[in-house]
């Protein structure tokens, strides 16, 4: 037998495995993830490893293959359980073992973390100024600079002394070794929190609230782990829950992890856990270099740290006794990776809390259609919180039908009611939330007279426009010319919708000119916290009218907000995805939960040229289930996840037809496997954007009832590209239930 060692995991660059033997006294105890000691290097020098892969033939000339020395002592290791995780990764989602490990294990850099340096005086201010005379006396003008600074002010950082005074290093150094000054580095951690004074809100919990707790917690202490959804509108105190079985667990020894979308991760939903946990509480955001999150995992396995809040990745900390993942807002795509191995947060999470004895705890005010799918199979268990905390009332929504509106002979983007609700806002010193429908924009076609749009005759998704005027399903690659005049009323009001913050804040700012106006898009938010800055501003009332796409649906509460107005509720709807309805409804609820929620109620306006489309319809009701069992229909007739299982297999290379022919001998291949006709092929169809940078993109669907069968599908495919070399100039990555149509 034979096994494949990565050697010293968190020092080295992780750029292979070794291949080693395993000796026979040593075969039954090796497992994935088994930490041992081999001869690494010339000298053999006895090195950790973990394992990664066994095996009973090598490729290697055997001669060279040495043999594993012994298990290390503690072999308990949490490495050990996160190499394990990376091989289920792999083996789930396709990749490389490298891929996977890089993504699970913390990787310290050979090259130092960026360091912020300092300059500080040892000086007393008396023995300062006798020096500083010397230095004057004899003329050594940069030295007297630098200590007249110092004087000033004791502690700098060391940019700026250099610039600023125009001292050089060499000036420093020779002042350094006279022993009054010290040059001291400190590691900067970027860590969102500037202000940790977070106060405990103290809150007595409602009934449901116990409810929920204590079903957990009877859970918990007889020793049961299950993953719970935590269903609950926005403000139904979901967050307060969370902290209490954190709490809880963390009170029993064990740790927590709590993932939230990086997007909703702010100051003040931070705060609430500093005030609740204090200096336990640990944040990793995207911000972190690689040596700072190194750093930060240092800090865990040290024990300093009981629970880490962050995105995607702060899955992988590397806590010994994990006793509960959280993880927020469960249905957001970003939970799923888009790099190899594209995992997703929510399975991974559940494999991590099996293998580790932990609990889950989902949690949304929208639950993913996967999510609420397994709570009726009774996969997962169901915990509901039903009212708002605050006996706040639901929001009144108006949906205004843009088709009238254009008969009525208005083609603003604005329609009457919701200028004149805006209006009255203004007058009354409120504030008004303009929501620009954006995601998963894909330049689908529709008619602004009846609101029809051309959709894929086979999959029920809408085509989207090619230049050079084809309509295109990036599904199954059926094409069509573009139309001129609608098919379905004729008229010449047929087109792609657009329009951008930018242009909207135009008309905005023209039909009320004394507003004041702050717009939130990639634009105004690209320099640093220029998110947050621009949410807070809004929260202070600086501005009347804030525009935005989704980055302003989550995160800060605006009680004086009692207005919000969705423009182009439509475009989510008919982007070229089978999770289009579903985005759609998840925004719209979210956008419209956004107002009212002080204490003066409020109103929500929803334009659309389809009003009664169920995702719409079912927004404007604020009814989840109604839009579930809608939604599962759809999916349940076309065969879509989560009824069935969808792999995508993305195809990129720079010679169009050489990708085309292979991705039809793929096609090929699976159908030649699939001996019980358990898969479905479908495609290669090219996708919206079919060429980025001179390389051409395919991809191919297979669907399957049994994600199972994927896996193989896809372990095949495996080798079958490995062993031929006409897929080399290509790369092949593999998707399973894409988030995002590629
Ligand atoms: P969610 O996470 O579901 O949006 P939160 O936990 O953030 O809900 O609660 C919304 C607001 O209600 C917060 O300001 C929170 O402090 C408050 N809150 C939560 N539970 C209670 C309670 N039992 N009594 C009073 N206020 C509460
Ligand atoms: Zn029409
Ligand atoms: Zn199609």
């Amino acid at each position: 037998m034979f096994a494949d060692i990565i050697v010293d995991i968190t020092h080295e660059k992780l750029d292979r495995v070794f291949c080693y033997r395993i000796p026979e006294q040593l075969e039954g105890q090796m497992k994935v993830g088994t930490e041992v000691v081999v001869p690494f290097g010339r000298g053999n020098k006895e090195t950790r490893g973990y394992v990664t892969g066994l095996s009973e033939k090598t490729d290697y000339e055997l001669s060279r293959v040495k043999d594993i020395i012994r298990i290390a002592d503690e072999s308990l290791a949490i490495e050990s359980r996160l190499v394990a995780l990376a091989a289920w990764m792999h083996d789930y989602y396709g990749g490389t073992m490298i891929q996977a490990l890089k993504t699970v294990l913390p990787i310290k850099r050979k090259e130092q973390p960026r360091e912020k340096r300092r300059v500080r005086l040892l000086l007393g201010e008396e023995e300062g100024k006798r020096q500083l005379d010397v230095y004057l006396h004899k003329n050594q003008k940069a030295r007297a600079r630098l200590l007249a600074a110092l004087l000033h002010q004791p502690e700098q950082e060391y940019d700026l002394v250099t610039k600023k005074l125009n001292i050089t290093l060499t000036v420093i150094r020779a002042l350094e070794e006279q022993g009054i000054l010290a040059l001291e580095s400190e590691r900067e951690f970027r860590n969102p929190v500037r202000r940790r004074t977070g106060k405990r809100q103290e809150v007595q919990y409602t009934e449901e609230q116990r409810n929920v707790i204590e079903t957990f917690w009877g859970d918990y202490k007889a020793g049961i782990r299950r993953t719970y959804l935590l269903y609950g509108v926005t403000g139904s105190g979901k967050t307060e829950v969370y902290m209490e079985m954190i709490h809880r667990v963390l009170q029993e020894g064990r740790q927590a992890i709590v993932l939230i979308p990086e997007i909703a991760l702010t100051y003040q939903t931070v705060m609430r856990f500093y005030g609740r946990f204090g200096d336990r509480v640990s944040i990793l955001n995207s911000r972190l270099s690689q040596g700072e999150r190194y750093d930060q995992m240092e800090r865990v396995k040290a024990g300093e740290v009981d629970v880490m809040i962050g995105p995607r990745s702060a899955l992988f900390t590397p806590f010994a006794n994990l006793g509960l993942i959280v993880i927020d807002e469960e249905h957001e795509p970003t939970y799923k990776s888009e790099q190899v191995p594209r995992y997703h947060a929510r399975e991974t999470a559940i494999k991590r809390a099996e293998m580790e004895g932990a609990s889950v705890m989902l949690g949304s005010a929208t639950p993913s259609l996967e999510s609420f799918y397994r709570c009726r199979n009774k996969a997962y268990t169901l915990l509901e919180l039903k009212n708002r905390t605050k006996s706040l009332e639901l929001p009144e929504v108006y949906t205004i039908d843009m088709r009238e509106e254009l008969k009525a002979g208005n083609r603003s983007i604005l329609s009457d009611r919701l200028k004149e609700m805006t209006a009255a806002r203004l007058g009354r010193g409120e504030q008004t939330m303009l929501f620009l429908n954006r995601r998963g924009y894909a330049g689908f076609i529709s008619c602004r007279a009846c609101g029809y749009v051309v959709k894929c005759p086979h999959c029920d998704v809408s085509l989207s426009s090619h230049r050079g005027g084809r309509l295109v399903c990036h599904y199954c690659g059926h094409e069509e010319p573009s139309a001129s005049a609608c098919p379905s009323c004729g008229s010449t009001f047929i087109g792609g919708f657009r329009a951008g913050t930018q242009q909207i804040e135009d008309i905005v700012q023209k039909a009320f000119p004394q507003a004041r106006v702050l717009r939130m898009d990639m634009d105004t938010t690209r320099e640093k916290d220029g998110h947050e800055k621009i949410l807070e501003s809004f929260a202070d009332g600086e501005a009347d009218i804030l525009i935005g796409t989704q980055m302003i649906v989550k995160g800060h509460d605006f009680p004086n907000v009692t207005l919000v107005g969705i423009l182009a509720a439509d475009m989510s709807l008919y982007s070229n995805d089978y999770r289009a309805g579903e985005r759609t409804f998840q925004l719209l609820t979210q956008a419209a939960g956004r107002a009212g929620r002080g204490s003066g109620g409020g109103e929500v306006v929803i334009q659309t040229y389809s009003p009664d489309h169920y995702s719409i319809r079912m927004a404007a009701e604020q009814n989840y289930e109604g839009f579930y069992e809608a939604e599962m229909d759809y999916r349940e007739l076309m065969g879509y996840p989560p009824v069935e299982q969808l792999l995508a297999v993305l195809m990129t290379g720079q010679d169009e037809q050489l990708l085309e022919k292979a991705a039809g001998y793929l096609k090929e291949y699976v159908v030649r496997i699939d001996r019980n006709g358990r898969l479905q092929v479908i495609g290669p169809a090219s996708p919206y954007v079919g060429k980025v940078n001179d390389v051409y993109r395919r991809v191919l669907y297979i669907k399957s009832e049994e994600y199972r069968l994927l896996t193989e599908a896809k372990n095949r495919l495996e080798q079958y590209i490995e062993i031929n070399r006409g897929f080399q100039t290509m790369r092949i990555q593999f998707d399973f239930n894409p988030m995002n149509v590629f």
